[in-house]
């Protein structure tokens, strides 16, 4: 184990590694990126790299301070979260963690505090935590973790070290798949694509039954559109709504079909993504021409920016299928 758990990332673990080569390590740091990019696993090898007895810039796994972090019973390090059955970080939790940090460490030179999901702290968390940012003790290091840095008081983004981790390209993450999840190529590629950047959703997609039975679903409707009534129209939609609601990738699968269409009808030699149904999409192929599948992909994206701004998707939905029916040659 070592910063190479997590995919890609190369720059990010270099600013790391850097700091701690050169002795410049900060005393508060901020992790942002989208959820599913390892920020936590990044935030905890980087702790393991500064506390290994052994290696300097990556953990050397081995060590009594390794094994503990991976075991999570270091003295001189600990992660605060949302506690089981609440929903924000509470003050009394900052509390304790402060009281932890005014004593020396145990059996290292820092003593290292992560905080996962920072902004679930309350305004009086925060506030509270913001007195140790301003003054920490000179072995204190303070990882904050959260999607952006947005949705933190200014006063404590201003106080920590900025660290942005960045989705990954797809081919990154379908190495990854193949290299630990025994995946073929071509299966990796799938939900490599389908996460688009993201190697924590990769993984779960690769486990989930429900996100391939949903996926043959909306697959088979939409590749044979042309055969459905309105009122399947919109009994569609409404399971659609449902998924939506959830985090299954409707949209990316969406695209990713839009885009197989495409390439199908550029040449049938090439590789899809969704390659478990090429039989469907080969047929699909003559049923849209090259236009009608850009505008359809840019609904698709648009529609994306509306469903992260509350607009009703029972509205959306049937109206984006509509669309697709009619822009059916057939
Ligand atoms: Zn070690």
């Amino acid at each position: 184990m070592s910063f190479n758990i997590i995919p890609g990332q190369h720059k990010t673990k270099k600013i790391l590694q850097d700091s701690i080569k050169n002795q410049r390590i900060s005393h508060a740091y901020l992790f942002t990126g989208n959820n599913g990019l390892g920020k936590l696993e990044m935030a905890r090898e980087f702790a393991r790299a500064i506390l290994c007895n052994k290696n300097v810039v990556n953990a050397c796994g081995e060590c009594l301070s390794c094994k503990k972090i991976e075991h999570y019973n270091h003295p001189d390090f600990k992660i605060t979260e949302v506690l089981k059955d609440h929903k924000r970080i509470l003050i009394d939790q900052i509390r304790e963690m402060q009281k932890e940090i005014s004593y020396k460490p145990y059996e290292s030179d820092y003593k290292i505090y992560i905080i996962n999901q920072a902004a679930k702290m309350t305004i009086q968390a925060q506030n509270s935590l913001l007195k140790t940012l301003e003054e920490p003790p000179k072995y204190a290091i303070i990882i904050l973790i959260n999607e952006s840095k947005n949705e933190l008081i200014p006063t404590i983004v201003s106080r920590c070290q900025e660290v942005k981790l960045y989705n990954q390209s797809k081919y990154v993450i379908q190495d990854y798949l193949k290299r630990n999840y025994n995946l073929s190529p071509k299966q990796a590629l799938l939900y490599a694509t389908i996460a688009r950047g993201k190697y924590k959703k990769a993984v779960n997609l690769s486990s989930e039954e429900d996100f391939m039975n949903n996926r043959e679903m909306i697959i088979k409707f939409i590749t044979n559109i042309e055969k459905k009534n309105n009122l399947a129209i919109y009994n569609f939609s409404e399971k659609l709504v449902e998924l939506s609601d959830t985090d299954f990738p409707l949209y990316e699968l969406m695209l990713s079909l839009l885009r197989d269409i495409l390439v199908m009808k550029r040449d049938v030699k090439n590789n899809i993504i969704n390659f478990d149904y090429k039989e469907l999409i080969t047929n699909t192929v003559d049923k849209f021409d090259i236009y009608k599948i850009y505008e359809l992909t840019g609904m698709v994206n648009k529609y994306n920016d509306y469903s992260d701004k509350n607009i009703k998707k029972e509205l959306l939905f049937p109206s984006l299928l509509f669309k697709i029916r009619s822009s059916n040659n057939i």
